[in-house]
């Protein structure tokens, strides 16, 4: 066996792309992908796993058992069966938890990312006397500036002075973490809480997390992360890195389907806290006396008392698959695969720019960003790009207002080969 090569290929031709799907070929034969709906190939050069993840082809036989065990056992699924559904919140949050550096009981997987997001604002947005304020990017996803805006009001504060959106100098495309840590440094006591995507969903940027983390915490105020493009895109440490809390979405590059429930990383020294304030639900008490119906609830000492109500087990489902892929492949494998895709669109990329009116702006240090990069189209009508990608090339990536582009290679199942697609279009599509 040879060892997977350290960098994707330098020549831009299609050759150079199939020569290097056939030395380093991901894991794409385990994926449902979509058909082209326009072009010479067969298959979409499918580069919106940043969206919704491909599905697993072992997910339907898993779904198919779910639906046996209810047909078989009805409310008794919850506790019968090879797969009894009331386990499996605790076990994917397991698998979870080894994916994001966090402890199993710290990980909890529930409702959906901005419901989350509000559970834990709950529990840890606690504004008071000068300090309540939230600091957020202010290219933040727009679900989540709702929801920090919303905390705000229902605490009967002004949004617009409560929310104070980072953003980066005139000029350039990113926040800089000396200009981030240098407000926390200035205005400390005003902060209750800061806020920001992990790795930006609109430019790309990944945060320097743990910079940030420790100038909040020096700052006195909670340090909370949006991971939607974060989980399963690069290795992260939460728990080492002191993160107060994380909330993320499972069908991005965790492919587990439409939809599919989200998680909640809450760090340790919070899950044991009796005063922590949470609002509640029977699936937060302890599951040894779930069923007594107390009125006073016991919600165990991990992340799980932030449970509020009975989990989806068909949602769940398709997680058994997509974490069993995970775990097999392996983050480390995965983001050394990912840094040469993402490296190799970059080139082609970069190949075009010099005669097309395109521009990436995704950080260019491979340790500043995931897989997506994010292409400013500088002539036209960003929107109508990506549409003709879609129908007349079958390249599938996404328009973000008001000029971007955006394309993910996903280590799992993308290849050099959609990378050069994507490429090869845009050419014929810019004038
Ligand atoms: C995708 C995404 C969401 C989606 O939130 P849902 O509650 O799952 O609809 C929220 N925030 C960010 C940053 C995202 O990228």
């Amino acid at each position: 066996m040879t060892a997977a090569p350290t960098t994707g290929p330098d020549a831009t031709t299609e050759q150079a792309a199939l020569d290097a799907d056939g030395s380093d070929p991901g894991w794409r034969e385990l994926f449902v992908v979509p058909p082209a709906e326009g072009g010479p190939y067969p298959q979409a050069a499918y580069l919106v796993g940043n969206s919704l993840g491909l599905q697993p082809v072992a997910t339907r036989a898993d779904i198919l058992a779910d639906l046996d065990s209810w047909g078989r056992f009805g409310v008794e699924g919850f506790f019968d069966g090879e797969r009894p559904w009331q386990s499996y919140p605790q076990r994917f949050a397991a698998s979870m938890a080894g994916l994001i550096g966090a402890g199993p009981a710290e990980t909890v997987i529930m409702n959906s990312l901005t419901v989350n997001l509000h559970l834990m604002m709950a529990s840890f947005y606690r504004p008071r006397g000068e300090r309540v304020r939230i600091v957020v990017e202010d290219n933040t996803f727009p679900s989540d500036s709702y929801a920090v805006r919303s905390q705000a009001r229902w605490h009967g504060l002004d949004p617009d002075d409560a929310v104070v959106r980072l953003r980066p100098r005139p000029g350039e495309h990113h926040l800089r973490t000396d200009d981030v840590v240098d407000l926390l440094r200035r205005e400390g006591p005003t902060v209750a809480l800061v806020l920001l995507g992990a790795v930006n969903y609109h430019s790309g940027q990944l945060m320097d997390i743990p910079a940030i983390t420790r100038a909040t915490r020096e700052a006195g105020a909670v340090s909370g992360w949006d991971l939607a493009h974060a989980a399963g895109n690069i290795p992260l440490q939460l728990h080492d890195w002191d993160v107060d809390f994380a909330v993320w979405c499972m069908y991005k590059y965790l492919n587990s389907g439409p939809g599919a429930p989200g998680g909640a990383f809450v760090h340790e020294r919070h899950v044991d806290d009796p005063a922590m304030p949470r609002l509640e639900g029977w699936w937060g008490t302890d599951a040894a006396v779930r069923f007594r119906m107390d009125a006073i609830p016991q919600p165990p000492p991990t992340a799980d008392a932030w449970q509020v109500s009975t989990p989806s087990a068909l949602g769940l489902s398709p997680m058994r698959a997509a974490l069993d892929l995970f775990e097999t492949v392996g983050m480390t494998t995965l983001r050394e695969r990912s840094i040469r895709l993402t490296g190799y669109l970059e080139r082609v990329l970069d190949d075009i720019a010099a005669s097309r009116p395109l521009t990436v702006i995704t950080p260019r240090d491979p340790q500043q960003r995931g897989c997506q990069l994010s292409v400013r189209i500088d002539q036209g009508d960003a929107g109508e790009v990506a549409r003709r990608l879609r129908h007349e090339h079958g390249v599938i990536t996404d328009f973000r207002e008001p000029d971007i582009v955006r394309a993910a290679p996903v280590p799992l199942y993308s290849t050099y080969h959609d990378c050069w697609r994507f490429a090869d279009a845009l050419t014929r599509l810019l004038p």
